[in-house]
């Protein structure tokens, strides 16, 4: 790099938060570098499996037809396991297999090679193999990025968004953000199994294109978290998803637990013959609402997971991604027209967010992180008891309904106290709307 180069902005990460920044700056004519660690965008980058249509559809409207997309997810099903059964609850809804669709299953490797391809179509310029290291300072205004020693690998502009993901350097660096917390962190681990198209259709009947997603409660040993399979083109993607903290604390291998949760008695005739092709882990922010930062300095904005912008209950990180990119790019525009990159422009950035359908959402679920991270029982307990009622209800052996009733009744109140029972339904009230 040359010193003297100076971009109207940087952008750190070519993810989706900072694809969509760099690409939407590009178009309104800016001149934007798009800085990437991995070999390729994607390379580093691994999620669940599904991308809702909405928001990347103002960024780029007929994506549809353009991007790599698996599967248009049909079906989402809710599975909740104890060790030896499983309730289920499927909705499927025939209108997401038609125009204009809901949400779509894709690969991040396929996706965000594909999405960085067209901020570098719109004029960014996009260098992967680079690894920043550090901000630059002119006192205390950003003023650009370091990706390693001596004044060849400095780089400035009027603007830097810190797209670099949940365990942001950039985002410690500015003081905005402290580092990682297990406390505030889920590790996310995943296999693709390798399938038959024909198989995955019939096993999880489905039309050709249609897909499913499916979220597990139950197989995280009481751990805050879950289990997810989705249906992709030729594979399966199946993973877990553990707070970090709970995790250390059972000392339990995060490949065990996948192990474990493929090897449930449920979860077996799905991926039966899956051809392990690929294995990752991940980190992903469980902050939630109070845990969002300040979202700007002088010249710095910070974007998607390295602003923990994420929306863990409805698996909305990419949404998040993309929406907090574009009201970053947004307001860099106007920065540029104004000529003024100080916080008293940007900070419209976190004007406009925290008003939009995103934060007010995540506001909606402010009290969550809490709630699943103090309390054990809705990961191990309740699905169990929910699988004992099931089948005690539906068990035929002449034995009155009544009189199994007022058992499980008894059962339940064995096994967890009623001010407990009563604490965790005063709580669920708060996920209502
Ligand atoms: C197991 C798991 C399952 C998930 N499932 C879903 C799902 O189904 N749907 C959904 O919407 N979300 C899901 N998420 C969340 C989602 O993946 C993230 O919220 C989303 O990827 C955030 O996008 P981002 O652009 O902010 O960060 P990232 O996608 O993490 O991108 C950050 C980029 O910055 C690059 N980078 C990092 N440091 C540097 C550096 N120093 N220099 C240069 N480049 C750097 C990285 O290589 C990467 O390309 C899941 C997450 C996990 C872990």
């Amino acid at each position: 790099m040359v010193k003297a180069e100076k971009f109207d902005a940087i952008v750190v990460g070519a993810g989706p938060a900072g694809t969509t920044a760099a690409y939407v700056m590009a178009k309104a004519g800016l001149d934007v570098a798009l800085l990437e660690r991995g070999d390729y965008p994607g390379a580093k980058n691994m999620y669940g499996g599904a991308i809702y249509r909405w928001p990347i559809e103002l960024v780029v409207p007929d994506f549809v037809e353009k991007a790599p997309v698996e599967r248009k997810v049909t079906e989402h099903r809710l599975m909740v396991l104890s060790k030896r059964s499983g309730l289920t609850l499927s909705f499927k809804d025939l209108s997401f297999a038609q125009p204009p669709y809901n949400a779509f299953t894709t690969h991040r490797a396929k996706f965000d090679c594909w999405y960085a391809g067209l901020a570098e179509q719109a004029g960014a310029l996009l260098a992967t193999s680079v690894n920043v290291t550090d901000l630059i300072w002119d006192g205390k205004k950003v003023v650009g990025v370091r990706a390693g020693s001596g004044p060849e690998n400095e780089l400035y502009s009027d603007v830097v968004i810190a797209a670099d993901g949940a365990n942001s350097r950039l985002a410690v660096k500015s003081g905005l953000r402290q580092p990682l917390n297990p406390k505030e962190v889920a590790l996310g681990i995943k296999e693709i199994l390798e399938l038959r198209s024909e198989t995955i259709r019939s096993r999880f009947n489905l039309e050709k294109g249609e897909g499913v997603a499916i979220q597990v409660i139950g197989a995280t040993h009481g751990m805050m978290g879950g289990g997810f399979i989705y249906t992709n083109r030729n594979s399966l993607s199946i993973g877990i998803v553990v707070l970090l903290e709970h995790l250390i604390r059972s000392k339990m291998k995060p490949y065990d637990i996948l192990e474990e949760f493929k090897c449930h008695p449920l979860i077996i005739p799905l991926i039966k013959g899956g051809e392990p092709k690929e294995y990752s882990a991940h980190l992903v922010p469980e902050v939630g609402y109070y845990g969002v930062p300040k979202l700007y300095l002088d010249g710095l904005l910070l974007v998607g997971d390295a602003a923990f912008l994420t929306n863990s209950v409805y698996q909305e990180g990419v949404n998040m991604a993309i929406e907090s990119g574009l009201y970053a790019s947004r307001t860099v525009i106007k920065a540029k027209e104004r000529g003024d990159y100080s916080s008293k422009t940007l900070s419209d950035y976190e004007r406009t967010l925290r008003s939009s359908y995103l934060m007010r959402e995540l506001y909606q679920l402010r009290d969550l992180p809490e709630i699943f991270e103090s309390n054990p029982r809705l990961f191990s307990l309740y699905p169990e008891i929910i699988n004992y009622v099931m089948k005690e209800l539906l068990t035929m052996d002449g034995e009155l309904r009544r009189t199994k009733l007022k058992k499980v009744m008894k059962t339940i109140r064995e096994k967890v106290s009623l001010s407990n029972l009563l604490r965790d339904l005063i709580k669920a009230r708060k996920l209502l709307p």
